[in-house]
């Protein structure tokens, strides 16, 4: 082997929540372990809403300092003004997002079992064989050096260069948000659906201190115009604004995380909700089956494709799969209703006690309980399959989806 080249057991793409909560995980372990970022600072720019269900603290030991503000209740506005307000047994936390990344890198950066490269770019990797030690490992060429790996880990973002390199495609959302001082309530998060807009929502997050909202909105195309349509609608001015900023959202289901000596994290697995966007609590709960998956692999000597598959991604799969399966289903349909359709939906949920299912079967992350019981709602039921005789490829669309 070459002696420029230094020799790791993990290599890790990518230094934000995904990178380093698993670096997290392995440190207790005494993995030698690299992580490349491409940016100077962990955690900036930060490209995130910060809102996470409560789950947060039953999945991690979540500092106080962390959590800005706590919200009660969600509105949702219709196309034509028109609004529901929910609340229930959720009161989603609204994080310092900057924070939650520096969280876990202050945890394991002067563990001397672990390297932090920062400032520089993963390119390229090739598989080497070592004829002496009978393996096969990932030579890793990144900006300014060249390392080997045993595993090399993809928490590389939604624009992922070794997600790219294993041939897997996504459909993306552009996001953008501003942070602006504003007169909303700090109790409840907004969200505003309108054709234009129909992949996702506007959003309004309540800082909770100073009277500074957390104003944006994610969108297949025409992001920028469609922002200030939006802020135009709010009777907002985006030149006050204290910070801009943005990003890109994986959309779409699980994707391939497995291949030899390869496995994906995060962004990368698009391990995110269609619904939402949020990606946080599925990639922690994906975070913890890769740690234990890398663990097994030194442990019994194997990387291939066969072993990750079965010990991570099915594992995934099986636990957030299917729910990240559903959170799609939903966001298709929302995709497809006209203004009336949405009309009407808010007026079965206002009339009917859907409010109060949503309110004690609603999950933020893990939303099947809820639609199992919504659906044994007549209203709910009969507007649905209404709704699939007169879009009969949108049905067809759906079931495909079922089987992937
Ligand atoms: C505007 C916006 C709002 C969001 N709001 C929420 C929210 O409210 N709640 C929620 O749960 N989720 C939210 N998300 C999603 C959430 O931010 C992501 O799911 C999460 O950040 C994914 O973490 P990750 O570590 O997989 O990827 P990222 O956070 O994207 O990190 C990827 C890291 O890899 C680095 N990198 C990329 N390529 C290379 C390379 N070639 N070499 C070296 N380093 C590289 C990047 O610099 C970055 O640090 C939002 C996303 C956006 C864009």
């Amino acid at each position: 082997m070459d002696r420029n080249i230094e020799n790791y057991d993990v290599c890790i793409i990518g230094g934000s929540i995904a990178g380093n909560y698993l670096c997290f995980l392995l440190s207790k372990t005494k993995l030698k372990i690299a992580v490349i970022e491409e940016h100077k600072e962990i955690g900036l720019p930060v490209q995130c809403a910060g809102i996470i269900s409560q789950k947060l603290s039953e999945l991690i030991e979540l500092p106080q300092e962390i959590v800005l503000n706590r919200v009660e209740k969600v509105k949702l506005v219709a196309p034509s003004g028109k609004f529901i307000r929910l609340s229930g047994n959720e009161r989603p936390y609204i994080i310092d997002r900057h924070a939650l990344d520096l969280l876990f890198y202050s945890k394991v950066k002067d563990n001397p079992n672990i390297t932090y490269y920062l400032e520089e770019k993963f390119k390229s990797f090739k598989y080497r064989y070592l004829v002496q030690e009978k393996k096969q490992v990932v030579l890793v060429e990144t900006s300014k050096r060249r390392l080997t790996a045993k595993i090399l880990v993809g928490c590389d973002g939604p624009l992922s260069a070794i997600a790219k390199l294993m041939g897997l495609k996504y459909c993306k959302l552009y996001a953008t948000q501003i942070r602006i001082q504003g007169n909303f309530r700090d109790d409840e998060v907004i969200m505003h659906f309108d054709p234009r807009w129909k992949e996702l929502f506007g959003w309004i997050i309540p800082e909770g201190s100073n009277n500074i909202y957390r104003i944006g909105l994610a969108s297949a195309k025409n992001i920028t115009r469609n922002f200030s349509i939006f802020l135009k609608k709010l009777k907002i001015d985006s030149i006050k604004a204290i910070e801009h900023q943005g990003g890109v959202i994986p959309y779409g289901t699980l994707n391939k995380s497995a291949f030899d000596n390869i496995l994906l994290l995060g962004d990368s697995a698009c391990q995110v909700k269609a619904t939402t966007g949020g990606g946080i609590i599925i990639l922690i709960t994906c975070a913890k089956f890769a740690a234990s998956c890398i663990i097994k692999c030194f442990k019994i000597n194997k990387f291939s494709k066969k072993f990750i598959k079965s010990n991570y991604e099915e594992l995934c799969a099986s636990i957030v799969g299917k729910q990240l399966k559903i959170h799609y289903i939903i966001r298709y349909l929302l995709e497809h209703l006209s203004n009336t359709d949405f009309e009407y939906l808010f007026q079965i949920i206002k009339t009917s006690k859907i409010e109060h299912l949503i309110s004690f079967y609603g999950d933020m992350d893990f939303p099947k309980a809820l639609i199992f019981k919504l659906l044994k709602n007549p209203l709910v039921f009969t507007f649905l399959i209404k709704f699939t005789l007169k879009h009969p490829n949108i049905f067809i669309r759906l079931l495909k989806i079922l089987n992937k």
